[in-house]
């Protein structure tokens, strides 16, 4: 049986980045960057105040203090958004606000608390603007100044290829005008369950029947990847009925398969027959806990299928180990790991001696992390992965991990943030 490790080296050496495609910036939200992104212009385009006061000459009030204040003759005003109409000629200063251009002649800015201005409220200062400032602190030039280019040059490189675009990296192409960005396409990620014993959401429960639920947990945890779910529905336990939902999928230009269910070993798990008739199979077990049986295969024209376990746990522990770091690098994404944390047992861990992936609750306490497992430890008990904010990873040949000893923990969320309540 091969190791996790191996599996996912597998997995992934099918496994390449998508093509580009051009989005609107807000579309490239937790995608990987393909093109150099090369600034036109300097940002801020223009050198501009970075407070409210009075653009002055530095030399002016060089030796401005609250006891002997320099008092400058106002000869105008600018808002952001305009350009004032007049020079600051020496003992001369124009009112200006933040993110106005400063004017010619001006090379430093008096924050308005360090005028005469701060000891009148501010509908007195609209009603009758100053004609004379009196400017208790100096300024050296530049003083409260954003001079042109601070923060980008023009021909600079702001982003390169393979960077993840957060909503700062929107805000900057926004601020280079950029409308649209190139970004790897995103995967169509078909989804298929298998089973004679499966009914839809809305259908009422029958003898020896159970509801679909890895098709709902496999969907959203695609989303949650940044793939495309395509929703294929349920595939009946025969050859004919999953090759069929298989070629729809092929269809509808899926990019990768992930089916849950049919790749153990029982009389009608029929995805291993499948994946081996229509494609090339690649291995179908993995030595872990849960998640034993894995399919995974190339199906015509070398499209991946991963064929999860049906345990709706297993689906999802495997879909975390094999077929996010998929849809990841398909995104064109090169930290595939998940997030990991170093957590202390506050209960024993007794492991099969596989790789074992164990519920738990991580919370913080010391600014330590801790770790106990959500009970019940059964594949099939999905409220488990419903009350757990993390797998323990229990490294195989372990088969008990003592209370207070340390362990790797997946973290599916984070236990931060519980602090603010409303
Ligand atoms: P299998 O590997 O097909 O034998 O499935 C293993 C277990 O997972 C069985 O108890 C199935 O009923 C269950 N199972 C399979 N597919 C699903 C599904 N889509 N939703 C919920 N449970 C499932
Ligand atoms: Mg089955």
């Amino acid at each position: 049986m091969i190791s996790v490790e191996e599996a996912l080296i597998e997995i992934l050496s099918h496994v390449r980045p998508l093509e580009p495609e051009r989005v609107p910036i807000l579309e490239a939200l937790d995608r990987v960057l393909v093109e150099e992104i090369i600034s036109d212009t300097d940002i801020p385009p223009f050198d501009n105040s970075a407070m409210d006061g009075y653009a002055v000459r530095a030399a002016d009030v060089a030796a401005a203090t609250p006891e002997s204040p320099v008092r400058l003759t106002v000869v105008g005003s600018v808002a952001a958004g305009y350009v004032a109409g007049v020079r600051v000629e020496p003992g001369t200063a124009v009112r200006i606000m933040t993110g106005a251009p400063l004017p010619t002649g001006a090379d430093a800015v008096v924050p308005i608390e360090n005028t005469g201005d701060a000891d009148r409220p501010k509908m007195a200062r609209l009603e009758a603007p100053s004609n004379v400032v009196e400017v208790r602190k100096a300024v050296k030039p530049g003083d409260h100044v954003r001079p042109a280019g601070e923060d980008v040059r023009r021909g600079e490189r702001v982003l390169e290829p393979g960077r993840l675009i957060r909503p700062q990296e929107i805000g900057v192409l926004a601020s280079l005008g950029r409308e649209t960005v190139l970004v790897h396409r995103r995967p169509k990620v078909a989804i298929l369950a298998t089973g004679d014993e499966l009914l839809e959401v809305h259908e009422p429960l029958a003898p020896g029947k159970i509801r679909n639920s890895n098709e709902y947990t496999n969907a959203a945890l695609v989303a949650r990847s940044g793939g495309i779910p395509i929703r294929l529905g349920i595939a009946r336990d025969n050859v004919a009925d999953l090759r069929a939902k298989i070629r729809a999928g092929l269809e509808q230009g899926a990019d990768l398969f992930l089916t849950s269910g049919g790749v153990s070993v029982g009389d009608y798990d029929v995805v291993k027959d499948v994946l081996g008739a229509e494609g090339q199979m690649q291995f179908w077990q993995v030595n872990m806990k849960p998640g034993k049986p894995l399919a995974f295969g190339l199906l015509p024209g070398g499209v991946p299928l991963i064929g999860l376990p049906g345990n709706p746990v297993s689906a999802m522990v495997s879909f975390e180990q094999f077929a996010r770091p998929a849809i990841l690098k398909m995104l064109g994404h090169t930290d595939l790991d998940k997030p990991t944390v170093r957590a202390i047992l506050d209960e024993p861990i007794h492991n099969s001696g596989r790789r074992g992936y164990v519920r738990v609750i991580v919370t913080r306490r010391e600014g330590r992390y801790h770790a106990r497992t959500t009970g019940e430890q059964g594949s099939g008990v999905l409220t488990s992965m419903a009350k757990a904010n993390g797998l323990a990873v229990i490294p195989e040949g372990n088969y008990l991990l003592a209370a207070g000893s340390e362990v790797t923990v997946q973290m599916l969320d984070w236990p931060e943030g519980k602090g603010l309540t409303l």
